[in-house]
């Protein structure tokens, strides 16, 4: 492709709205474009990344014998009745709905599990139809809180989702174990670096989830992971063993302690420098939200406790309580519940409406400080089982660096990343709600078992570039990039140039070689290789003094630095065989 045909516009800037590198420079570079906050325009040069990443996905699924279709985006709320999730999507903000001209209510899809469960349960009879898996790639739309990094959170992205239909839970999960080979299989072809992760189902249900996260700093995932055992887990769903803290000396009659000001556990520390971290319990108090079967949905208040060095998990914590949402309580439901100034919530005098639960971080603590329920005022050498009851106590605590694993003795790190894709054992949660049967053997009615399976296309491409990049802009793995080769042409209109240039280019191409040559007349070099240090293709050919001799400059985007002065035949092996060996 001769790059001045191309609608080719780099910017110098950064926009100023971009919080990370993949945003700013696909900005920059002309891949995307924002229309609103959330939602993008994909240019050529980003479709053809998208395209490449597509084709990744519809070879391994293909090649494990799913089978690709297309389901609408626009759906009806009947459906979102039938698997009873139309609520929590609306009260949850998530899902885009509305009403057409007749006034039936809508949504655009942000997943497909009803449709899909519809569609099967009317193709379906008998247990000789399955196993099958179905999925599509399309454009998904979720009203996301907070739209954000470019493509890595839009309110409109590209997703492949596949769903497994079988007959039996082992055969389900047979199903689940061949896509966990297709997504390892997919990723590794686009040139990710990704660990895949125990995860929380979420709002999807089911009984088990993986996740799959491009290993990134910036990503918005927190990951627990023990290298000595090889456990991996996102945050919302790690488990371990917590440090013991430790224990008074002596024990002494709980009393009152004046705290004036002291909100904090910080500020308590200063005014007791001597009491560990991990003898100060704090309580939070929580307005949640549960569906009710008649009512719609009730709300009320839960306060729970943990340890002062350890934070709630309000994943477990709204999984626990089966919590249609869940926020911190504002002010006044923490004055009504506390009768006292934020800040000196406790488990002794709370208002009767108040649910009292505890994190397992406060098991064993003894002669520990909490707040009062009165404003500056906390208690001093509390004992469970002495003073109060232990409260109803659970797992609702976030995993920290140094916690050992639960099987071992290793100890686990938290690293970051970004969850490309992610797996799940839904069992038969949509097909008893939508009644998707099958006849078994005995001509029997069963219920089928079903899995679901996504992949953020449009996410991938942002996280290949968070993982690659430099100073000078985007570097693509080889099998996505959205050229091969950058072709550079130092002086466009000086024949020999001219003429190797256009051999080059012609010769890669019709050997599957896929060039970007940038023959710009009115461009000097320098920003000709500032673009191309910004486009990040991978393999770059200079064309310059040397053509009359049939003499290029090797050298590719990973390492600039390093050029090669090379014959143009060799160059050219060197291209092809580099490309076949990618898989691109
Ligand atoms: P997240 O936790 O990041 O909000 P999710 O768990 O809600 O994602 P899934 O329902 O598991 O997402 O969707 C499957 C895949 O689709 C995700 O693994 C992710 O790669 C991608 N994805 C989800 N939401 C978005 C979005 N708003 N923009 C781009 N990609 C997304
Ligand atoms: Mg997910």
């Amino acid at each position: 492709m001769r790059l001045s045909r191309l609608l080719f516009v780099t910017l110098r800037e950064d926009p100023a709205d971009a919080e990370v590198r993949s945003h700013a420079l696909m900005a920059r570079a002309g891949f995307i474009h924002k229309l609103a906050a959330g939602i993008y325009v994909y240019g050529p040069m980003m479709w053809r990344v998208l395209r490449r990443i597509e084709n990744i996905v519809r070879d391994e699924h293909d090649a494990a014998g799913c089978h690709e279709m297309l389901m609408p985006a626009l759906q009806p709320r009947e459906l979102w009745e039938e698997s009873g999730r139309w609520e929590r999507y609306v009260k949850d903000g998530i899902l885009f709905n509305f009403r057409d001209r007749k006034g039936s209510q809508m949504c655009l899809g942000p997943t497909h599990e009803e449709v899909i469960t519809t569609f099967v349960k009317r193709q379906v009879q008998s247990y000789k139809q399955l196993p099958v898996t179905l999925y599509q790639i399309q454009t998904k739309f979720r009203d996301e809180i907070r739209p954000r990094f470019g493509l890595m959170r839009g309110k409109e992205f590209i997703m492949k989702d596949a769903y497994s239909f079988d007959v039996s839970e082992e055969k389900m999960a047979e199903s689940y174990a061949l896509m966990r080979t297709v997504y390892r299989n997919v990723f590794t072809r686009c040139g990710l670096r990704f660990t895949p992760v125990q995860a929380d189902s979420g709002a999807i249900g089911g009984c088990g989830s993986e996740e799959f996260m491009v290993d990134a700093e910036t990503g918005e995932d927190g990951i627990a992971v023990c290298r000595a055992s090889g456990y991996a887990a996102n945050l919302e769903k790690a488990v371990s063993v917590i440090p013991a803290g430790a224990q008074p000396s002596v024990e002494v009659a709980m009393h009152k302690e004046p705290t004036p000001g002291a909100k904090s556990c910080e500020a308590l520390l200063k005014l007791f420098p001597e009491l560990p971290m991990t003898r100060l319990l704090k309580t939070l108090l929580y307005k949640v939200t549960y569906a009710d079967v008649d009512a719609g949905e009730s709300e009320g208040i839960v306060a729970v406790m943990c340890r002062g060095d350890r934070e709630i998990n309000e994943t477990k914590l709204s999984n626990y309580l089966n919590a249609l949402a869940l926020d911190l309580a504002s002010e006044e439901q923490v004055k009504a519940a506390t009768a006292a100034e934020v800040g000196y919530a406790g488990p002794i005098g709370l208002a009767k409406h108040v649910r009292l639960l505890a994190d397992s971080s406060v098991e064993g603590v003894k002669g520990f400080l909490c707040g009062g329920n009165e404003t500056d005022m906390h208690y001093l050498d509390v004992y469970f089982g002495r003073d109060l009851e232990q409260p109803e106590t659970a797992d609702f605590g976030t995993v920290q660096a140094g916690d050992t694993v639960v099987d071992g003795d290793g100890k686990i790190e938290i690293t970051r990343g970004i969850e490309v894709g992610h797996i799940f054992q839904l069992g038969t949660k949509y097909s008893e709600a939508m009644q998707a049967t099958f006849s078994d053997e005995n001509q029997k009615t069963q219920v089928m078992w079903m899995g679901c399976y996504g992949i953020g296309v449009s996410r991938v491409a942002a996280s290949a570039i968070e993982q690659n990049h430099d100073e000078g802009g985007m570097i693509w793995p080889l099998p996505i990039a959205p050229y091969a080769v950058h072709l550079v042409q130092m002086k466009a209109g000086n024949e020999e140039q001219d003429a190797l240039a256009q051999e080059i280019h012609d010769k890669l191409e019709a050997s599957g070689v896929d060039v970007l040559w940038d023959e710009r007349k009115k461009v000097n070099p320098g920003a000709k290789f500032k673009d191309a240090d910004l486009v990040g293709i991978p393999l770059r050919i200079v064309v310059g003094r040397d053509a009359g001799e049939r003499k290029i400059e090797w050298s590719v985007r990973t390492d600039t630095a390093t050029k090669e002065s090379l014959d143009a035949n060799q160059a050219m092996e060197r291209a092809i065989r580099l490309v076949q060996e990618s898989g691109r």
